[in-house]
């Protein structure tokens, strides 16, 4: 199929002055260079829920399902002192229950010798409730990247994957149980949006895997990498669409950061991420959490993106960037624009141009863009680019000014790429087998 792409008409390179409002304005027209190939978003092997306008559906709301138990980690420091008092004990028992959990990632009350040996069972079972029944564990042969699928309380399925890089080991993290956003190209927004993760299953899913590493359980750490062994890095990007289910995710990362409290991370090294939900990510920008914040923008234009990311038909790619100018202008954090390349659909040389353009219209030093490609599937209309035009798109934008880097594909052999995370029939059949607890 050829379609014509726009050409650019206006092409704003200049700083901006501190102060000043956004030039932004790129307008995008038909071009000389009609003839290029492009392939249109399509669903495959899958119905595409629809609205009454017959546009993609988009769901927001959480249905109804029962929630996930209270967890110390879905309360504050307070309301878990005052949890206790409830329960006739004592506040300092919520510092011992967090030095457990936080510190020695352990909900084990046989291992919390500090406790009172009566009543210990109830007070753990209370505060500490299970959350993630692991059903099954995928790992690279090097044992370097390990994809978990877990079982939440109600039998919703979530993934998460675990990656050792030098000197840093990172966890994508699920924030939702399925997905609302209805992306296309997205294993997990098939189903739609099952439900929200509580705080403390979002958390839970760090503990397990420090655990785990604790316990010598990931492999490739080379004997130069002197980093610590735990997750040092939380991206937000496997199943669900994090500032969707905004207060919980909020309250996972104020108990990742919490030094006193929490699991004391750097906010720098978590990537809250999103399709662009605008006044969202205006919320995010005032909480005076620096975390790194990733749009997952997939499209320079609208023409495209209304199709490759529904959400778009709300808030435009131009409100979506805007929005990502001004958390840098809050925060001071450089913005992470993430950008699947995709085979003769997004990743033409003047879509590198127009994004180039955009970005630079909003000035300069505020973002960089990580293309990825996409995770091939022979046949599929959703195909990675080819090798020299990844090369060439990311040429254009290092020499329009945007500092570009090509991201690995890293857990490709075991679909851990964001969005590709979704449980198999293999995976249900094991789940069914797998009691909770
Ligand atoms: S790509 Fe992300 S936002 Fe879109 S449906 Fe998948 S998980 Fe949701």
């Amino acid at each position: 199929m050829t379609d014509q792409p726009p050409v650019r008409t206006t092409t704003p390179r200049q700083a901006r002055p501190a102060g000043a409002p956004a030039d932004t304005a790129v307008r995008e027209t038909k071009p000389k260079d009609a003839g290029v190939r492009q392939v249109r978003p399509k669903t495959e092997g899958w119905q595409q829920a629809k609205d009454e306008t017959g546009r993609p559906l988009l769901q927001f709301a959480s249905p109804k399902r029962g929630k996930p138990p209270v967890h110390l980690a879905d309360l504050t420091h307070d309301e878990r002192i005052a949890k206790l008092k409830e329960l006739g004990l004592p506040g300092f028992r919520a510092k011992q229950l967090e030095k457990h959990y936080f510190t020695h990632y352990t909900s084990d009350p046989a291992a919390m010798t500090d406790l009172p040996a009566s009543g210990r069972e109830e007070l753990v079972a209370g505060m500490l409730p299970p959350l993630l029944t692991e059903v099954r564990r995928l790992e690279t042969d090097r044992g370097d990247t390990i994809k978990f699928l877990w079982k939440l309380h109600d039998g919703a399925l979530v993934e998460s994957v675990l990656m050792r890089y030098p000197g840093r080991i990172t966890l994508c993290v699920s924030s939702q149980a399925g997905c609302g956003m209805n992306c296309p190209f997205c294993a997990t927004g098939q189903a739609g949006l099952t439900r929200n993760m509580s705080a403390a299953e979002i958390i839970e899913q760090i503990v397990r895997a420090n655990a785990l590493i604790a316990a010598g359980g990931l492999g490739g750490k080379k004997s130069s990498d002197h980093s610590l062994d735990r997750v040092s890095n939380i991206v937000f990007m496997g199943m669900g669409e994090p500032l969707a289910n905004y207060a919980r995710v909020m309250q996972a990362v104020r108990v990742m950061v919490d030094k006193d409290h929490g699991l004391g991370m750097s906010a720098r090294g978590i990537t809250v991420s999103t399709v662009g939900l605008v006044p969202a990510i205006k919320k995010l920008a005032d909480e005076d959490i620096p975390v790194t914040f990733a749009l997952s923008l997939h499209a320079p234009d609208d023409g495209l993106r209304d199709e490759l990311i529904p959400v778009n038909s709300k808030w435009k790619v131009d409100e979506a960037l805007d929005a990502a100018r001004s958390y840098f202008d809050k925060t001071g954090r450089r913005v992470s624009i993430e950008y699947a390349l995709i085979k003769d659909m997004n990743d033409h040389a003047w879509r590198a141009d127009l994004l180039a353009d955009k970005l630079n219209a909003r000035g300069r030093g505020w973002v960089h863009v990580n293309p990825i490609p996409l995770n091939p599937t022979p046949g599929s209309i959703w195909t990675a680019s080819e090798v020299p035009v990844q090369n060439e798109f990311v040429r254009r934008l290092n020499d329009a000014g945007i500092p570009t880097t090509l991201r690995d594909t890293r857990g490709k052999e075991i679909d851990g790429a964001c969005g590709q995370l979704v449980a198999t029939e293999e995976d249900e059949a094991a789940a069914e087998a797998t009691p909770v607890g």
